[in-house]
């Protein structure tokens, strides 16, 4: 088995402003880590909740990939993240049965090894595979 937890699920937003007031404020979430993805245009920021967290995604410029998800789809859930314990190995397990890979394994947030399957492969979803 590959995996046996989500590590976190990413929702895209124009700007976390504005949405403290429910995360934060209402609802009660701790906000754990902020990070500047400047090779991939991205602000992010981690939410602890339970055993998982949020991963809300802000565009640190207009070209960057989640600005154009934000003008096809608008704001809301963009990823699902898988903790995988090898991420090369199931990379390649994904491959040879058949799923598509997006531009192979990449330093994601916090440092860690990642790689995203395409949505057309996976049902509608695109899926990120975090190593632990
Ligand atoms: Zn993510």
């Amino acid at each position: 088995m590959n995996t046996e937890k989500i590590d976190h699920i990413g929702i895209a937003v124009e700007s976390i402003e504005d949405k403290l007031k429910l995360y934060r404020d209402v609802l009660g979430l701790k906000f754990s880590n902020v990070e500047s993805l400047e090779n991939r245009g991205l602000k992010v920021y981690f939410v602890e909740i339970g055993e998982t967290r949020l991963e809300f995604l802000e565009p640190l410029s207009e070209n960057s990939e989640i600005s154009r998800f934000l003008e096809k789809k608008g704001e809301g859930i963009h990823h699902i993240a898988f903790k995988v314990k090898d991420v090369e190995k199931t990379v390649e397990d994904c491959e040879k049965n058949g799923f598509k890979v997006i531009a192979g394994i990449q330093k994601g947030a916090e440092g860690k090894k990642v790689a995203f399957l395409h949505p057309k492969t996976t049902g509608g979803v695109l899926i990120e595979l975090v190593e632990s």
